[in-house]
């Protein structure tokens, strides 16, 4: 069974420290900023088996070189952006699986934020590892993939069980619900997890990892019907 604890790193994004109960296996997800991510996994006992990246931006891939190297682990990322990811020793698509000690992530291909992104899920511990796709009550910014792209991506993050953690890549929660107020004001789940997340943020607390039940309730991208809706909406984000 895999535990996820987010590492805070550069200004508000999420390294995720994963530790697999059964072997003591470590992966790190993301570490885009080596200090902290190498006081993390210090402090968690100084082992590192393996990196995992979910897509090219350099938000999430600084550091993973210079931190394989410190502790000889193995680099997976999508082997569809191996082109511009630092070197990959595992490269990985829809399906595969990655081994972190007895513990099984699943690869998902989410494109939309970029289009070689993919995400990692746990099915034993029910983490999913998403990068810039799924935000607490957001989604990633289509900078590469398409509206239909990230619809695709959404609903197969939709289909897993509701207590998956989402552990995504950014501390964005407060102004995403700032937006998700605007343009779905009567959706009463939202307005009770928005109080939530203005709470937990005015305490200094993170408001990651979300419930995946919590965004099925209020999160207006993953709750949009179509991809016209989505794509409505994500450009009224752009403009917001
Ligand atoms: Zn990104
Ligand atoms: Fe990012």
């Amino acid at each position: 069974m895999i535990t996820a604890h987010a590492v805070p790193i550069l200004s508000d994004n999420y390294a995720w420290l994963l530790r697999d109960a059964a072997t003591g296996a470590t992966a790190i997800v993301d570490p885009a900023e080596v200090a902290p991510v190498v006081a993390a996994i210090e402090a968690a006992g100084g082992r590192l088996d393996t990196i995992l990246l979910t897509h090219h931006h350099v938000d999430h891939i600084d550091g993973a070189d210079e931190i394989r190297a410190r502790y000889g682990a193995k680099i997976a990322g999508a082997a569809a952006d191996a082109h511009r990811l630092p070197k990959l020793d595992v490269a990985v698509a829809e399906g595969d699986t990655v081994a972190i000690g007895q513990s099984t992530a699943r690869v998902m291909e989410t494109p939309g934020h970029t289009l070689g992104h993919i995400a990692y899920y746990f099915a034993d511990g029910g983490v999913l590892l998403c990068g810039d796709t799924l935000f607490s009550l957001g989604c990633g910014r289509l900078l590469e993939g398409t509206a239909a792209n990230m619809f695709a991506s959404l609903q197969k993050f939709a289909a897993l069980p509701p207590d998956t953690l989402v552990c995504c890549g950014h501390e964005y929660t407060e102004s995403n619900a700032r937006f998700a107020l605007h343009a779905t004001p009567d959706n009463a789940a939202l307005q009770a997890y928005a109080a939530q997340v203005k709470a937990l943020r005015a305490a200094g607390k993170p408001t990651i990892p979300s419930r995946l039940s919590d965004e099925l309730a209020a999160n207006p991208f993953l709750r949009a019907p179509d991809v016209a809706t989505l794509a409505a909406l994500r450009s009224a984000k752009d403009k917001f």
